[in-house]
């Protein structure tokens, strides 16, 4: 699958639902969103029509995302059917990791390879005050079963967020001496307009690398296919790896291999632009599997050349990011 930059697109992120288990402020109100009715999220036989096709297309790699993808039922089976399709893709997921603990098990025999889990802060208190749940130390019993389980490296992402965790960045980076694991900075987005967090509540990538910089030597590593667009390094002596993932400021959409599939069966050819192709109606009116293929097509095709997060008039996104998955 081309887009017309030139790209090829074999990366797909599937989000099953768009419910989550946690309410961070930085992604969903206090009362949670108005969630979608069964019948409008894809069924997990939909899902999988939908992936079968985009494999013969020249997916490689899935990512099941949401919301909070362990919330839905019967996930495990149905991450052992993604893993079985013909092209055997590499199947991953993202995940709080709040019960993570009790599935990691089951999801590496189904077949899942990886899991990125998502942990902000290292403080039960601020994990409460942030996600307004608490939870903190099953998350972390999660990250132990995932590594437990083989799911290597084992990888957790971070946002560092000016006025919350910034004295944490220490803390989670020192965690690579004693545990393989890639601890991976993120830059916050400019997705969850009207919510406790802005944009500005962001600290830049710059000054987590600063704040890095002063633990000791930071090495940089060679790019490998694994890490997608963070850039990597390694403190001195030290398991794990840290990365960082400038996704406002960097450059990375010249590289971009992504298509996102959301739980209501529509298709963003990137995070940041409103633009859709919905598959839902040729899943359900008895149209074959070309159909499907051809919409696929189209949505890669569509790819924007460029995100313009960064232009004075970017509106911001119609969806946050519960909704698209991340
Ligand atoms: N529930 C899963 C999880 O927690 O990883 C998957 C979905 S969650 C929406 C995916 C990721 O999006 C999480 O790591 C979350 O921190 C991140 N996220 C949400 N809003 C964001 C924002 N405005 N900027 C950057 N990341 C954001």
């Amino acid at each position: 699958m081309q887009d017309q930059f030139g790209r090829t697109i074999e990366y797909l992120r599937l989000s099953v639902t768009d419910r989550c288990n946690l309410r961070c402020r930085y992604c969903m109100p206090e009362e949670g969103v108005a969630e979608l009715s069964h019948g409008e999220v894809l069924r997990y036989e939909e899902m999988l029509r939908v992936v079968a096709a985009a494999c013969r297309l020249g997916v490689r790699k899935v990512r099941v995302t949401g919301g909070e993808p362990l919330v839905r039922r019967g996930i495990v089976s149905f991450i052992s059917q993604l893993a079985a399709l013909p092209e055997k893709p590499e199947v991953t997921l993202t995940t709080n990791g709040l019960l993570l603990a009790e599935q990691a098990e089951a999801l590496k025999a189904a077949g899942l390879t990886r899991v990125n889990i998502s942990l902000d802060t290292l403080r039960p208190e601020r994990f409460r005050e942030l996600t307004r749940r608490d939870g903190l130390d099953q998350v972390l019993a999660g990250i132990a079963a995932a590594e437990k389980a083989g799911m290597l490296p084992v990888k957790l992402n971070v946002i560092p967020l000016a006025d919350f965790n910034a004295d944490e960045i220490a803390d989670f980076a020192r965690l690579t001496m004693e545990h393989p694991w890639d601890i991976r900075f993120i830059e916050f987005m400019p997705i969850s307009a009207d919510l406790d967090y802005a944009s500005r509540d962001g600290l830049s990538m710059g000054d987590t690398e600063a704040q890095l910089r002063r633990l000791g030597e930071l090495e940089a590593l060679p790019h490998q296919d694994t890490s997608g667009p963070a850039q990597m390094y390694r403190l001195s002596g030290a398991k794990g790896r840290i990365g960082l993932i400038p996704s406002v400021s960097g450059h990375f959409c010249g590289d971009c291999n992504r298509l996102r599939v959301m739980a209501d069966g529509r298709v963003r050819g990137c995070l940041f632009d409103n633009a859709e192709t919905d598959l839902k109606t040729v899943l359900r009116d008895g149209s074959d599997d070309r159909a499907l293929e051809q919409l696929l097509l189209a949505a890669a095709c569509a790819k924007p050349e460029k995100h313009l997060i960064n232009d004075n008039d970017f509106t911001t996104p119609s969806r946050r990011m519960h909704g698209i998955g991340g």
